[in-house]
């Protein structure tokens, strides 16, 4: 098999045949031997009927993994990854935002290049509003700061693997998966191609500002300790300036017999060392809650079903 396509599929019943078919026609002449995996990821919609039908209807060698509920993209690029037998490997959304161009593109570039492991796509240019655009490079800047692990702005979960990096990635069995951490963190070498995004054939994006804060916390949480240590570090200063001020009022007391007044400023104290105090037991508990999680050992994503039609077309290897 020359390459495997991992497709994660969340309420993108409009979206699943015609992505086949667009494949199909990209792919005619160029490349014969590929498969494409379908991963159902709970969707409320038609989805999973359309995938019924098109694994009868299609002349394509398709996989459909059928999640038993939503499990989130990063777990469905994991099972997707574990099903795939290609030599080459890519990622890439049902909604047709990614043209499949770019993956004869990626694979031509794999051809070519066998110093390459994996080609990334990423974006130049981002059609996205100024402040969510001002929310993401702070994100990266903090991240690319406190990991020792490259993140890199831009660079979608739109990729190419060989083989071996896709082993690799599956090597990483933790809950808390943030895959551009997790495609960084295993090394290898990247080729950084760009690519201009399409806009959704149909339905919306999933993507709330919320979900994207929360995912931007895991991406913390899963690549760094620093925080921890930045609580630490304000500690041990909130101890300090506290203790020149307690010498200093003492003095004052002492050699002056100033009584010191304050109503005002202690109440403004409490509060502040109160909110650090607060904050810093947030970091130890966001840490804590994932270590939690990821003792308790649960799986990663549980499948319903995997449906092939792989078996009626022996030919086609
Ligand atoms: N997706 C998924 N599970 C989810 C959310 C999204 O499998 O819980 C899939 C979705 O069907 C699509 C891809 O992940 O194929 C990217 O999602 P979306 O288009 O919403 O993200 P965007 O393109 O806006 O970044
Ligand atoms: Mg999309």
């Amino acid at each position: 098999m020359k390459l495997s396509l991992v497709v994660p599929c969340y309420n993108e019943e409009g979206n699943v045949k015609l992505f086949a078919e667009t494949i199909e026609k990209t792919f005619k002449n160029k490349i014969k031997n590929y498969e494409i995996i379908f991963i159902n990821d709970g969707s409320q919609d038609n989805t999973m009927k359309e995938l019924r039908e098109l694994l009868k209807e299609s002349k394509q060698n398709i996989k459909v993994i059928n999640f038993s509920r939503n499990f989130g993209k990063e777990a469905g690029m994991y099972a997707g990854l574990k099903e795939t037998k290609g030599d080459y490997v890519s990622i890439i959304d049902a909604d047709l935002q990614q043209n499949p161009e770019y993956v004869l593109k990626m694979v031509e570039i794999l051809d070519e290049n066998e110093e390459y492991d994996s080609v990334v796509a990423y974006q130049e240019r981002r059609k996205e509003s100024k402040i969510l655009s001002f929310f993401k490079n702070t994100f990266y800047k903090i991240i690319n700061k406190m990991s020792d692990t490259e993140f890199v702005m831009g660079a979608s979960d739109f990729r190419t693997f060989r083989r071996s990096m896709v082993d690799a990635v599956l090597q990483m069995q933790e809950y808390y998966r943030f895959s551009k951490g997790i495609f960084s963190w295993v090394g290898f070498n990247n080729c950084y191609m760009t690519y201009d995004v399409e806009a959704r054939n149909q339905g919306q994006s999933k993507w709330s500002f919320y979900k994207l804060f929360k995912y931007a916390v895991d991406g913390i949480v899963s690549f760094t300790t620093v925080p921890l240590r930045l609580a630490t570090i304000v500690g041990i200063l909130v101890s300090l300036l506290s203790l020149v001020y307690l010498i200093f009022v003492i003095a004052e007391k002492l050699f002056f017999g100033i009584d010191t007044e304050g109503y005002a400023t202690i109440v403004t104290l409490i509060l502040l060392l109160g909110g650090i105090q607060l904050l810093c037991i947030g970091i130890i508990g966001e840490y804590l809650a994932r270590t939690y999680v990821e003792t308790k050992n649960r799986p990663i994503y549980i499948t319903k079903e995997i449906l092939t039609n792989e078996k009626d077309k022996k030919d086609d290897k």
